[in-house]
């Protein structure tokens, strides 16, 4: 019998390694698994096709990425074909660094190279965020700026996407964990995931440190402990500290071992920290204000990034600091448990 759900509970759920990535939801045959919002990983419903009837499966194991070894021995940033400093060529105005994803996906829709984006959004009031799927250009700068809070996993969204909807060139934005994720889904032969593996074009990874749970921190330290009210907060940042910047521009310093509590329990064992296995990785770290550090690893994100930069949505800028990126991956590397 190949490893299932009960061997996920086991190895993953139960030793608090669960990236909360939303992989095994996504792949589920039987939609067997469930995501109650807050939750630190799914749960199972226990019908499962391979453990409840025998008939083989076992693609919620195999996709996951807290079943193998964290990396340990890849260079620190990864392979790459192309490092730069780049920026949106056009306003995008709530960019996390220089706009430079949604600059990419943009450029993507436009040409059709892409037909949908399976992202994380955010509720402009509470801030809880939502997988989403987006497919047009209009909606997608309006939903720039970076997640730092978990709420539900990813994923949720890419069934919807290959299964329900049934796109077919799909670029999906995610941290690390999702980047490790889809991966395995790419590189797998099991059948079940063949829709998956052949509708995914295009990965973006983003940098990441980790990831705050959102009842915790949002609901839990800033609304009652602190009383900032979710509808006043503008953005977040988190560059050696989480700063919270509130819509009469003031901003509210939090170091980070003040808000070390409402880090997510799975990302405790997690090591890579520029998406290793993206085809493009884009982080803040490296790169000028106003600059989003962008690394190319594949010849397909090579692809899309040599189209964005002919068709000037995207604009080169300064030198990278290799070693700024290279510190945060070390210290996020010596994590491994
Ligand atoms: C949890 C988290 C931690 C990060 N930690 C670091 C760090 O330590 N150091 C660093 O240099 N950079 C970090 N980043 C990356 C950084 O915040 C920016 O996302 C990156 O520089 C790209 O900026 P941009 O202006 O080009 O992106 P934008 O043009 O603003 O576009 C961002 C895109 O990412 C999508 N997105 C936002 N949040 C998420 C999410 N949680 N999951 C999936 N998609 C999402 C949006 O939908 C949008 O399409 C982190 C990002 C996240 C989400
Ligand atoms: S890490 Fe992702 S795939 Fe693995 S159990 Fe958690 S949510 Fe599922
Ligand atoms: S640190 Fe980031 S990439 Fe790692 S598990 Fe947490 S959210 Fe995922």
């Amino acid at each position: 019998m190949a490893k299932n759900y009960q061997d996920l509970k086991k190895e993953v759920w139960e030793e608090e390694k669960c990236a909360g990535c939303g992989a095994c939801i996504a792949i589920c045959p039987a939609d067997a698994f469930v995501f109650s919002p807050g939750d630190f990983h799914p749960k199972h419903t226990e019908y499962c096709k391979e453990a409840s009837d025998g008939v083989p499966c076992g693609a919620c194991y195999e996709v996951c990425p807290r079943v193998i070894p964290a990396p340990s021995d890849r260079p620190l940033m990864g392979e790459s074909i192309r490092l730069l400093s780049a920026k949106a060529g056009f306003e995008v105005p709530g960019k996390q660094s220089g706009g430079a994803v949604t600059a990419l996906l943009y450029d993507a829709l436009e040409a059709r190279h892409i037909d949908a984006v399976v992202t994380v959004t955010e509720d402009p009031w509470t801030h809880r965020p939502s997988s989403a799927i987006i497919t047009t250009s209009a909606v997608l700068i309006t939903q720039a700026g970076s997640r730092y809070n978990w709420w539900v996993p990813l994923m949720a969204a890419l069934k919807e996407a290959v299964i329900t909807k049934k796109y077919r060139n799909i670029a999906v934005v995610g941290v690390p964990c999702v980047v490790q994720a889809l991966k395995r889904i790419r590189q797998s032969d099991n059948a079940l995931l063949r829709p998956f593996r052949s509708s995914i074009r295009l990965v973006i990874g983003l940098f990441c440190t980790e990831c705050f749970d959102y009842q915790t921190l949002v609901e839990g330290k800033l609304l009652r402990e602190r009383k900032i009210e979710t509808w006043k907060i503008r953005k977040f940042e988190v560059k050696g500290a989480l700063d919270i910047t509130l819509g009469d521009g003031t901003t509210v310093h939090l170091p980070l071992s003040e808000v070390a509590e409402c880090v997510r329990p799975g990302c405790a064992v997690c090591t890579d920290f520029t998406a290793l296995d993206a085809d493009i990785s884009a982080g803040a770290v490296g790169s000028e204000a106003g600059y989003t550090t962008l690394i190319s690893r594949t010849p397909v994100g090579e692809g899309f990034l040599d189209h964005a930069i002919q068709a000037g949505h995207l604009v080169a800028g300064p030198k990278v600091d290799q070693k700024a990126i290279k510190r945060l991956a070390e210290k996020k590397m010596k994590r491994m448990r």
